[in-house]
């Protein structure tokens, strides 16, 4: 299945962000394109934020959400946050709307493995860069409704908080087997990070080698509205966001 959807677009949209505080570039390589990144914020931002979307390129709700966020959002945490942020991590995926790259690999499943070019470059991209938070948006064609995962340090979990908020935008996913064995719910809708996974999935592996606290949002492709799933994400984004800086720029339930 062809899609209209063109990483060109995704590349004018980052492009368009770069200010005088900001700064749009290539931070890798993937199959047949460039991996664009942009950093933004402040330099000696107490704490430093990691953000990818697309690294499966059937869930197109998770790029929309990163580029929304760096469009009409990121002006508000610029003070308390230096961001490296990377709308699609797997372009050709995106392309042609496959979870897979252009190659066929899944980038979720090869965290390990030196033959997969975007596993390569978002490694790279950690390397000696420990972060604060690190946030990956994905999305499931079989989901009924939200769900994340979540894993910090001391345990201080914000996923039910989160959870409870989402409700106000749509259901909330309680199949807790999608991976049988290697899922550990921890209430409605939310499953801690969970190490069997270290290897292979990128967010796992984030978290384990550079970030105090990881999360990763996923909306119902197939169920919701592509805007409905942006605002999930977004709401979820902004409400760990809000956590850190103590301020509350969206409202809970
Ligand atoms: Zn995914």
């Amino acid at each position: 299945m062809t899609t209209d959807r063109w990483h060109a677009d995704v590349i004018r949209r980052i492009k368009a962000l770069a200010t005088s505080t900001s700064a749009s570039a290539v931070v890798g390589q993937a199959t047949g394109h460039d991996m664009w990144g942009l950093r933004c914020g402040s330099q000696d931002a107490a704490r430093r934020v990691l953000i990818t979307g697309g690294v499966h390129g059937d869930e197109p709700a998770g790029v929309e959400a990163v580029l929304q966020f760096l469009e009409h959002s990121v002006a508000d945490y610029v003070r308390h946050f230096h961001f490296v942020v990377i709308p699609c991590v797997n372009p050709s995926g995106y392309e042609a709307n496959t979870r897979e790259n252009g190659s066929g690999q899944d980038i979720n499943r090869s965290m390990s493995n030196n033959g997969v070019i975007e596993s390569m470059s978002l490694r790279q991209v950690i390397a000696d860069q420990p972060f604060d938070l690190f946030f990956d948006l994905h999305e499931d064609y079989e989901a009924t409704g939200f769900y994340m995962y979540e894993a910090e340090r001391e345990r201080r979990l914000l996923g039910e908080q989160i959870v409870d908020a989402v409700r106000q935008i749509g259901s909330i996913d309680s199949d807790d087997n999608t991976d049988p064995g290697l899922d550990m719910p921890v209430s409605e809708g939310l499953f801690e990070i969970n190490p069997a996974w270290r290897t292979s999935g990128w967010s796992v592996y984030a978290y384990f080698e550079s970030a105090t606290h990881g999360v990763l949002t996923e909306t119902p492709s197939t169920a919701w509205p592509l805007q409905t799933r942006v605002d999930a994400h977004l709401l979820a984004l902004r409400l760990v966001l809000d956590h850190y800086t103590g301020t509350r720029t969206v409202p809970l339930t």
